[in-house]
């Protein structure tokens, strides 16, 4: 069995002593920026926040599709880009969204300032295509805020301690957000996206999915890391040091969101389990005859963010994210160690504060998979969490078997 381990967060910066109730962070996802009519209407939700009286700060994504389609355009030219330049690419699709709605505020007459990832003082690490952010320096939005301008930051983005631009990992425009109201103070930050809060399962997987109202860091950490998409997952682990409430709540609708907070009492009363998520595609290797501390040393090294490690005799089995599948297969040649892997795994995952003090959702679980004929190839728990990589082609089918059978729908 093993426990997911989630990493330190560096400490972000903060200008900010006191907690500042009039700054709000606001981050709209891809969809919620997709076309110039969705950017205008953006635009008047921040120009009226602004005209409530708070010190706004927007971060933004690319437009729609636009950093698939940056992505395909280098993979068209490169088979291997260089990932300096695929930052400096993929980085731009943010700036555009800034701008065009800065424009938008400008002609609903109010000040607004666009700022790249680089200007907004976010600084990162060395690592191009998933940068951590290392340090908020947030001089120039407090100045911009303080001459009443709305400020957009493009999202996604930084620039690292060697000045290169660099991005954060698929998501991560939502780790910027999170990193700029623990760095502004902002009381908690609003998640603007496409569905209207966190689900008890996709609801692109799962049409019953149940909103939930409330969720702990640790529950939506578990999840997020464990594929609900709806959140990066490193953003919630900002969230959680920093103590950043998040609410993440629908861009088309005035609706309450999901609140995403500290744990308290009554969530540790209230649900057994809080969601059912997925992974379609997750990378599982094999690996004998290694040492553990020079193994998972090396890979770390190469940033290969290692998931489930599960350990029995001398074979190591671990997984990590198909992305990372070249610099893993690098790292353990490069070990001249003896592995293979499987491609056609995905993981479910159960998660729910509520299962540390309740026996039985294991077994409940097995049976459950057992029943739909559903053979789970590696199991792992955190006390939060039961995760089972099974077939790729049966993940859809397991998440919907469990969520009936821990009836997640009708509550
Ligand atoms: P954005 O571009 O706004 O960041 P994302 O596509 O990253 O939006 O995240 C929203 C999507 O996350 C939803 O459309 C939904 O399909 C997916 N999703 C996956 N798991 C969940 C869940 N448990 N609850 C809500 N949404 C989920
Ligand atoms: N545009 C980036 C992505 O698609 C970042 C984000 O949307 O959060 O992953
Ligand atoms: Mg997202």
């Amino acid at each position: 069995m093993a426990t997911t381990d989630f990493e330190r967060v560096p400490a972000v910066g903060s200008d900010a002593d006191a907690r500042d109730a009039g700054t709000i962070v606001l981050k709209f996802g891809g969809t919620s920026v997709g076309d110039p009519e969705k950017l205008k209407s953006v635009a008047r939700r921040l120009v009226a926040r602004r005209e409530a009286g708070h010190r706004v700060v927007a971060v933004l994504s690319a437009m729609g599709k636009t950093t698939d389609d940056l992505l395909d355009l280098a993979a068209e030219v490169s088979p291997r880009p260089h990932p300096r330049e695929l930052d400096m690419l993929v980085s731009v699709g943010e700036r555009i969204s800034c701008a065009l709605a800065a424009m938008a505020i400008h002609d609903l007459g109010h000040e607004a300032i666009s700022l790249t990832g680089s200007q907004a003082g976010i600084v990162t690490d060395t690592v191009h295509g998933k940068a951590k952010i290392v340090e908020v320096r947030a001089r120039r939005i407090h100045e911009a805020l303080d001459e009443g301008k709305i400020v957009l930051v493009a999202g996604f983005q930084g620039v690292s301690t060697s000045h290169e631009v660099t991005t954060l990992g698929r998501g991560g425009s939502d780790a910027t957000a999170v990193a700029l109201a623990a760095a502004l103070g902002a009381d908690h930050c609003e998640i603007y996206t496409d569905v209207r809060g966190v689900f008890t399962a996709d609801p692109r997987v799962v049409p019953a999915a149940r909103q939930l109202t409330r969720l702990s860091f640790d529950e939506m950490l578990e999840m997020a890391s464990s594929g609900a998409g709806v959140m990066m997952a490193r953003s919630v682990e900002v969230a959680r040091s920093h103590n950043v409430k998040l609410h993440v709540r629908s861009t088309f609708e005035d609706a309450e969101g999901t609140w995403i907070q500290e744990e308290d009492q009554e969530m540790l009363e209230k649900a057994l389990i809080s969601g059912v998520v997925h992974q379609r595609e997750e990378t599982v290797y094999r690996v004998s005859g290694a040492s553990r501390a020079q193994l998972f040393g090396a890979l770390a090294e190469a940033s290969v963010n290692v998931d489930t490690i599960v350990q029995t005799g001398e074979e190591i089995v671990f997984s990590a994210p198909v992305e990372d599948r070249d610099d893993a297969a690098r790292t353990l040649d490069g070990l001249g160690l003896a592995w293979s892997s499987r491609d056609d795994l995905g993981k479910v995952s159960l998660v729910g504060a509520g299962m540390k003090s309740h026996p039985g959702v294991a077994a409940k679980t097995f049976a459950t998979l057992e029943g739909a004929g559903i053979d789970a190839a590696v199991v792992s728990t955190s006390p939060i969490k039961i995760a089972c990589h099974v077939p790729s082609t049966q993940v859809d089918r397991a998440v919907q078997a469990l969520h009936e059978a821990f009836d997640l729908g009708s509550r």
